[in-house]
């Protein structure tokens, strides 16, 4: 029999519902994978306790016949995301003894719905990275490794503790946020389906903010279907987020299996960058016979402003994130460092509590921002911005229903390996999703194929606003043709 923690979402449900096993159990199962698996370092809290409490409780409810469309599932949780009661730190020192009195509205979503919260995954410090190892936790390892090579990879980032745990079997599923790809890239390179939703279609309320006009929350789960539970009891309108859309949400797993014959995909030509791999080349086409098969119309399409989207995210992003920050300031929020005066003290805590890469990019935000280079950089930015928007506009315009792409330019690369000389290397990374962020839109990663050296690759479904619906059908036709990834090498627990 499957171990418990490796039924998917979906066969969990069916099993609590027919009584198969208790959420106790299922918990139980998870808790004790994880206690095996402390090497990939994917939690930054364990909350052990409140998740049998939280099961216990389900399980009652599960009795009563009062179960919540997540009843019992062991969830994990981003660490960017507010939980009442549970350190949340971003992963960074300046937090770190950070224990809100509030829950985000998102997280709230899923307890309110029956889900059991197993702990808080590591991410890059603030959420800025491609690959984890900005997090003042340390690096989260890959439980993939490359074939007859034992080096730790990363599993992308900045979500990338939700992205291995997912992948481990440590959680059923887990949220993330994705502010340029901080779902799609640690999806693709975790074998595992990710997916960020328009931007307002979940609450960022209770979200430790990066850049909030970037900023969204969405999904880490192991097929389409169990990506599409979780989406809808994460997302719906929330006053306490003017951004948040009041728009009803669907019932997303209808879409799951929904015929996609007649759809219009584009393929955009922007898209095939110097240096693409062969092999990503070739998946990217594969995909498109996957979606032509089951009767979509492949159409080239052009995006001609993709190559102005990530400069353009790096000066946005970053602006954002300056003054997003600037509340770490050591008198509202975690660590002081004492000064003698008030500037002192402002500027120790800071130095003290911010990695090199988050102040690194304050400085970027702030000079960007400032007067004298505001004109130069952000106003140009947020007008080159407003032209990547239009370029999408002018598809689906068209008539375009959804548009495939790569979603990462190569599979996982070893801790360590990019970025340390040159930032901006770990920053084409992000390539193929800033776009998506930039103009507001939803879009899934899927996986869909192997690497040579046996990584798992994705592919990316970009879609028009508020029609998540459309990437749950297209996504679960190429889950079907490309087959699931499953870690099956257990290696850290041996
Ligand atoms: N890698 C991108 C960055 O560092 C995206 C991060 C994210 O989506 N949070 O900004």
């Amino acid at each position: 029999m499957t171990a418990l923690n490796q039924l998917t979402l979906t066969q969990a449900r069916e099993g609590l519902a027919q009584g198969e096993f208790s959420a106790v159990e299922l918990t139980d199962s998870y808790l004790g994978a994880m206690e095996a698996a402390r090497a990939l370092n994917s939690y930054t809290a364990e909350t052990a306790d409140k998740a049998r409490d939280m099961a216990a409780r389900a399980d009652a409810r599960i009795a009563s016949g009062d179960a919540g469309p997540l009843e019992g599932l062991p969830l994990g949780v981003k660490d960017m995301f507010a939980t009442e009661g549970v350190a949340t730190t971003a992963c960074s020192n300046i937090l770190k003894n950070f224990v809100p009195t509030y829950e985000s509205t998102v997280t709230s979503h899923l307890w309110r719905d029956g889900a059991v919260m197993l702990g808080k995954l590591g991410n890059d410090e603030f959420a800025m990275g491609s690959s984890n190892e900005s997090s003042a936790f340390g690096p989260v390892v890959s439980p993939w490794r490359r074939e007859g090579d034992a080096t730790p990879l990363v599993p992308g980032g900045s979500s990338g503790g939700s992205a291995a745990a997912v992948a481990a079997y440590l959680c059923a599923a887990a949220t993330g946020t994705d502010t340029g790809g901080s779902i799609r890239q640690p999806a693709a390179f975790t074998g595992t389906v990710g997916i960020k939703p328009t931007y307002g279609r979940c609450s960022r309320w209770g979200i430790i903010a990066y850049a909030s006009s970037l900023d969204q929350a969405g999904v880490f789960a192991r097929t389409v279907n169990d990506a599409a539970i979780l989406m809808r009891s994460m997302a719906g309108h929330d006053p306490k987020d003017s951004t948040s859309v009041n728009l009803r949400v669907p019932d997303y797993e209808d879409a799951v299996g929904a015929s996609v014959r007649g759809k219009r995909i584009g393929i955009p030509r922007e898209y095939r960058v110097d240096g693409m791999s062969q092999e990503i080349c070739e998946l990217w086409e594969q995909g498109a016979d996957m979606l032509r098969d089951a009767g979509a119309e492949i159409v080239e399409i052009s995006l001609p402003h993709t190559k102005y989207a990530l400069p353009a995210y790096y000066i946005v992003a970053l602006a954002e994130a300056s003054s997003n920050l600037a509340r770490y300031d050591g008198v509202r929020y975690g660590e002081r460092v004492p000064g003698k005066d008030i500037i002192d003290m402002y500027e120790r805590t800071r130095a003290a509590g911010f990695g090199p890469e988050v102040r690194r990019r304050i400085m970027i935000g702030t000079y960007v921002l400032s007067a004298g280079y505001y004109d130069a950089y952000y106003l140009k930015a947020q007008k080159v911005r407003t032209l990547i928007k239009r370029d999408f506009d002018d598809v689906y315009a068209q008539g375009v229903d959804a548009i495939l792409t790569p979603t990462t330019p190569s599979p996982a690369f070893g801790i360590g390996e990019k970025g340390s000389g040159d930032p901006v290397e770990m920053y084409l990374q992000d390539v193929f999703t800033v776009t998506v962020n930039l103009a507001g839109l939803p879009a899934m990663s899927v996986p869909a194929g192997f690497s040579s050296d046996g990584l798992p690759l994705g592919l990316q479904l970009i879609g028009r606003p508020f029609q998540e619906e459309t990437l749950f059908s297209l996504g679960q036709v190429i889950e079907d043709a490309a087959g699931r990834f499953p870690v099956e090498d257990l290696w850290w627990s041996k």
